[in-house]
C-alpha cells in the first residue's frame, strides 16, 4: 500500500518567511549551521510520519470538523537544542489556541496509530539544521507577529538530495 510521509502544520505567509530568512542572513554566521529554505519554514503541530491513504482520509476528515478559533502568534524566542543540532524560533508564551489546536491534532493521530514523541509540544519553526555546538543566539530584540487563520496538512518529500513540503488540504480556523 502506497504511503506518504505527513505533518500537520501552521504555514508561515511568504513575505514573513522572507523577513526570517533576512533576520537570519544578518545574525548567523554561515557556517553557524544549514539553513532551511524560506518556502519550508513552518510550524509544526503534529508529526504523522508514513501514513496510508486509509489513515490520511480519517485524519483529515476529523481535521475539517475542528472548530477552533483564529489566534495571534508572537515570536519572539530562539533557541538552541545542541543534540539535534536545530535553532529554532518560538514564542516565550504560547497561545492557548495553539496548544489546543496542536494536542487535539496529536491525539488524533496518536488514535490512529502515529506514534506521538513523549516530549511536551514545542512550537517552534525551525530555521537552522546540522547547527554548531557553539552558536551564539542573538539578543532577543526581534519579535514577529502572525495571525494563525487556518492549518495545513502538509506531504514531506525527500528527493534528489532536498526535502520538498507539498500541502495536501488546508481548513480554516474560526474568525472571532
Ligand atoms: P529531513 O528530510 O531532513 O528529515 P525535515 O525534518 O524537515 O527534513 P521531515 O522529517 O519529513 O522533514 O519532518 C517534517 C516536519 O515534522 C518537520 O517540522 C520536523 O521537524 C517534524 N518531525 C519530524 N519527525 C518528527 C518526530 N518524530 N516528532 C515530531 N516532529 C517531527
Ligand atoms: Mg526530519
Amino acid at each position: 500500500m502506497t504511503t506518504q510521509r505527513l505533518f500537520f502544520a501552521l504555514e508561515l505567509p511568504a513575505p514573513l518567511q522572507q523577513q526570517l530568512v533576512q533576520w537570519r542572513a544578518d545574525n548567523f554566521a554561515a557556517e553557524a549551521g544549514t539553513p532551511v529554505a524560506a518556502a519550508n519554514l513552518h510550524l509544526t503541530l503534529a508529526f504523522l510520519g508514513e501514513v496510508n491513504r486509509e489513515t490520511q482520509e480519517s485524519l483529515q476528515q476529523l481535521a475539517a470538523r475542528i472548530t477552533q478559533p483564529a489566534f495571534t502568534l508572537d515570536l519572539d524566542d530562539a533557541g538552541h537544542w545542541p543534540r539535534p543540532g536545530v535553532v529554532w524560533l518560538g514564542c516565550r508564551r504560547a497561545p492557548r489556541g495553539l496548544l489546543q489546536l496542536a494536542s487535539l491534532l496529536r491525539a488524533q493521530a496518536a488514535r490512529h496509530g502515529c506514534a506521538q514523541s513523549a516530549q511536551p509540544f514545542h512550537p517552534h519553526v525551525t530555521l537552522l539544521r546540522h547547527a554548531t555546538q557553539r552558536i551564539v543566539l542573538p539578543p532577543r530584540g526581534f519579535h514577529w507577529q502572525m495571525e494563525a487563520t487556518r492549518f495545513a496538512l502538509c506531504s514531506s518529500l525527500f528527493s534528489r538530495g532536498r526535502t520538498r513540503y507539498k500541502t495536501v488540504a488546508r481548513w480554516p480556523l474560526t474568525s472571532a
